[in-house]
């Protein structure tokens, strides 16, 4: 490749959008084949919001309301401030916690008004021994068939309620999807969400293949695994969580909404985390790139 070719092409890349590192990031980006994206804050707006409260017997709204959003306030997860929010706006003035821990992929914990609170994932729970009573978990089975995602919350030992969070598809996502699979590339999406969720997006947008409930720290072996089949991997991510995938893949591309971390780790920024910049993209250097072989 000339300098000057890949000088155009970079130029071109700004106009839609795509800050590319460096002119080398060009030749990765023509030879990728399959393309992994982050489901949270990627393919969705990551914007939640709290749409209902399922609680067990005995268990008053208001108190999961002020407990469960107490905590999440302390968290910068999109499901945290979902609940927050939602919870300020339905019981006034949260307390403030003691001892808060953010546990990364499963979700919070902490001391609330002298409670021993936990919100997040079922495993959450099941590491302290606690299981969703039979109501609860029919609500939460029926929250994620309809693709909702499902939050336990519990304390002093027993589970008390189920919270159901959506996270809209974005709007250019499946148009993206599209575009990115008539240049042949094959999408999968990638999560820490639970593996209904991830199919319900899936199927929205058009993704065939799903790798769900991975670990923050598992994302990598994830690309790692692709790549020792062969495959030349992009790794489309936003969060703090998706930065070793997006070092490790072929090509690295960041969602310009997300973290800095994702930002410095991705070789490629999508400045307006529009999907449809990642096709862009690989079209632009394989047209880039093609026209000076
Ligand atoms: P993703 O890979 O989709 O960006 P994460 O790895 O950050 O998701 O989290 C995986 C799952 O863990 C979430 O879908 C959620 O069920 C749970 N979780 C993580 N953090 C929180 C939190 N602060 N509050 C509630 N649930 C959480
Ligand atoms: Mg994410």
């Amino acid at each position: 490749a000339t300098p000057t070719a890949l000088m155009v092409g970079t130029g071109r890349g700004a106009q839609l959008g795509i800050l590319i590192k460096g002119p080398e990031v060009l030749e990765t980006t023509r030879k990728v084949d399959t393309i992994v994206l982050d489901k949270t804050g990627t393919v969705t707006t990551g914007r939640m919001t709290l749409i209902k409260v399922h609680t067990a017997a005995g268990t008053d709204e208001t108190d999961v309301l002020r407990l469960a959003g107490a905590l999440e306030h302390s968290s910068e997860h999109p499901i945290a401030q979902a609940v927050a929010t939602g919870a300020a706006a339905k019981a006034g003035t949260l307390p403030t916690p003691e001892d808060f821990a953010n546990i990364p992929g499963l979700g919070v914990q902490g001391v609330v008004e002298g409670h021993a609170v936990l919100v997040g994932r079922e495993k959450l729970l099941e590491e302290w021994a606690m299981e969703l009573p039979a109501s609860l978990r029919a609500a939460k089975e029926a929250a994620e068939k309809a693709g909702k995602t499902a939050i336990a919350v519990a304390w002093d030992g027993e589970a008390r309620a189920v919270l159901e969070v959506a996270d809209a598809v974005k709007e250019t996502s499946a148009e993206a999807i599209r575009r990115l699979k008539g240049l042949g590339l094959t999408p999968i999406l990638l999560t820490g969400d639970n593996k209904a969720v991830a199919e319900a997006v899936a199927a929205e947008v058009g993704i065939g293949e799903v790798i769900a409930e991975v670990m923050p720290q598992d994302k990598v072996d994830v690309v790692k695994r692709l790549q020792a089949e062969g495959r030349s991997v992009a790794m489309v991510g936003d969060g703090v969580n998706d930065a070793a995938a997006l070092a490790q893949a072929d090509l690295g591309l960041a969602m310009g909404t997300g973290t800095d971390a994702a930002i410095e780790a991705g070789d490629l920024t999508l400045v307006r985390g529009d999907l449809r910049a990642a096709a862009d993209a690989i079209r632009l250097s394989r047209r880039t790139l093609g026209t000076i072989r």
